[in-house]
């Protein structure tokens, strides 16, 4: 039986990542419920965080020219003005977490230690605990949440459906261990993370898979950019899941990819294995695709201690049994992070009354058609910000919540997981995507567990389908160039669906 509770006008948070519990926070004294699938911040890709948080704090540094190199990472299609906003509110964003406890990495002065990362043209990234960034910032968010009385938090619950009426919320069918259970709310935020998880090599935690998307797009909400995924290079190719990074700076150290053979297949590719990341997960994916294994190879990088100089990656190849100076590092693109998602404006709100997103489930404009380094954990931080503030300058409106037939209680993307990754992982083309569309139409309409992930992949497939060039991290085959002004694109779940019956009603080629 399903249990009623009202919320007394508190809003809901769903998600416990960086997005969420800034959110949280930032509404305090205001009352909130947050709801996470996991125990706090764990399952969450705040959590496996390691570069850090790129701000513009430096003495040579400034918003303006952060702005510069995001813009050329998103190859035209960030918003500038949002995105200007959100970097010139990052020196207030680390001024805040370290007010919440985050104790960021200094040097003997005090001062703020500040790293270097591909692409950007200044030392701008701000980290803790050396390449354990994530993991230092949502302990102490976690700690400064629980100490919290206006914040209460519910582990071990999914939020399963949201109940919208004329197009504003007015509740939210979730299952905790206890069973189902119905809250009565009107103000809902969604901070559910990435979708890694849809893919069968993801960094992500297994439990990224989207359904923040799927709550969204199942109540009509509006999407955005949903085709850009950015897939890292060099993911340890081993068992686990996820999958660990084997970090650039690997490679900014000398060493260089080979296949089986030893061949060096990247050496005639300008700028070879310190091209741009896109550049350097096609190529890996091209000689996946043509049959051979990919390694890292550092044995024979002159003067470089690589246990002392990488001691993380070499714990963790260790517990995969290789030895990093010994062996070449086995390793493969991963699904890494998702540019697209629920399209939001300045504030957080989405195309539905009542319903704001934050953190990397919400498509602000920033990253535009491929991601900084370092600009995700920035956004999730200085977003949930803004949307506390939204939030706390709005009233809760009661609704009558309209009855809802029983959802089932399960959601799993193992059968949706193939079909993902082989239509829209590195390199896509037109019939591979309407291949996916015909193959996961009929698993988004039916009432399997499937389902909620078949309609994110559903709609990734689908706005790949529809961007007929090849721009930031989304490669086509068949249009390899770049077609004209760049234009983002938005797409809502009715339109997917319609597209995808065209699909199957073609005559296959
Ligand atoms: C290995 C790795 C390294 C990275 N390194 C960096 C870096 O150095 N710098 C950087 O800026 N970015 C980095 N990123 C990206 C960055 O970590 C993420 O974009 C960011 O942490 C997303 O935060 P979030 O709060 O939106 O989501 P998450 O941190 O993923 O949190 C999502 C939360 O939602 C919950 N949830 C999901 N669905 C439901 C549901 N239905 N019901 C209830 N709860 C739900 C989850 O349990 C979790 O608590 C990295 C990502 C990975 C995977």
């Amino acid at each position: 039986m399903t249990a009623l509770h009202d919320t007394d006008g508190a809003p809901v948070i769903i998600g416990g990542g960086l997005a969420g519990l800034m959110t949280a926070l930032a509404l305090a004294p205001q009352p909130v419920l947050l709801l996470t699938k996991a125990p706090l911040g764990f399952e969450t890709s705040s959590m496996l965080a390691q570069g850090g948080i790129a701000a513009s704090v430096g003495a040579d540094d400034d918003a303006s020219l952060h702005l510069a190199d995001t813009l050329a990472a998103g190859d035209g299609l960030c918003d500038r003005a949002i995105a200007a906003a959100i970097l010139a509110a990052a020196p207030v964003a680390i001024e805040r977490l370290v007010r919440l406890g985050v104790a960021f990495d200094r040097d003997a002065n005090g001062d703020i230690v500040l790293g270097l990362e591909a692409a950007h043209s200044r030392r701008r990234i701000v980290h803790a605990g050396g390449d354990a960034s994530g993991r230092d910032i949502i302990r102490a968010l976690a700690r400064r949440v629980r100490e919290t009385p206006s914040i209460t938090v519910s582990e071990a619950t999914i939020a399963r459906r949201l109940i919208v009426d004329d197009n504003a919320v007015t509740g939210l069918l979730a299952y905790t261990d206890r069973g189902p259970v119905l809250l009565a709310c009107d103000r809902v935020v969604i901070a559910t993370g990435g979708i890694g998880g849809l893919f069968l090599h993801g960094t992500n935690p297994a439990g990224s898979f989207g359904q923040g998307l799927a709550l969204a797009a199942r109540a009509g909400a509006v999407m955005a950019d949903l085709e850009f995924v950015q897939f890292h290079p060099t993911a340890l190719d081993s068992r686990s899941s996820p999958l660990k990074l084997i970090s650039e700076a690997v490679r900014g150290e000398g060493a260089v990819l080979i296949d089986e053979n030893g061949d060096r297949f990247m050496a005639d590719i300008p700028g070879a294995e310190l091209a741009p990341r896109d550049i350097v997960a096609r190529a890996v994916w091209r000689h996946m695709a043509a049959g051979h294994r990919v390694f890292l190879d550092a044995r024979d990088v002159k003067g470089l201690d690589f246990a002392r100089r990488f001691p993380a990656v070499t714990a963790l190849c260790r517990d995969a049994g290789i030895d990093p100076v010994a062996q070449p590092i086995p390793v493969r693109s991963a699904a890494h992070y998702h540019m697209g998602g629920i399209m939001v404006d300045r504030s957080g709100r989405t195309s539905i009354d009542g319903l704001w997103a934050c953190g990397e489930a919400a498509c602000t404009g920033l990253h535009g058609a491929n991601r900084l380094a370092s600009n995700s954990l920035l956004e999730a931080a200085v977003c949930g910000d803004w949307v506390a503030n939204d939030i706390a300058a709005t009233t809760s409106i009661r609704r009558p919540m309209p009855a809802l037939a029983d959802e089932g209680t399960g959601s799993d993307p193992a059968l949706v997981r193939p079909i993902l990754s082989r239509a829209t992982g590195v390199l896509r083309d037109g019939e591979g995507l309407r291949a996916a569309a015909r193959a996961l139409y009929p698993l988004a309409v039916s009432l399997q567990a499937a389902s909620d992930p078949a309609i994110v992949g559903l709609m990734i497939a689908i706005a790949a389908l529809r961007r007929q060039e090849s721009r930031g991290a989304h490669a086509r085959t068949d249009f390899p160039e770049r077609a004209g002004p760049a234009k983002r694109s938005t797409l809502n779940l009715d339109d997917a669906l319609q597209t995808a019956r065209n699909c199957i009603a073609e005559p296959v080629a």
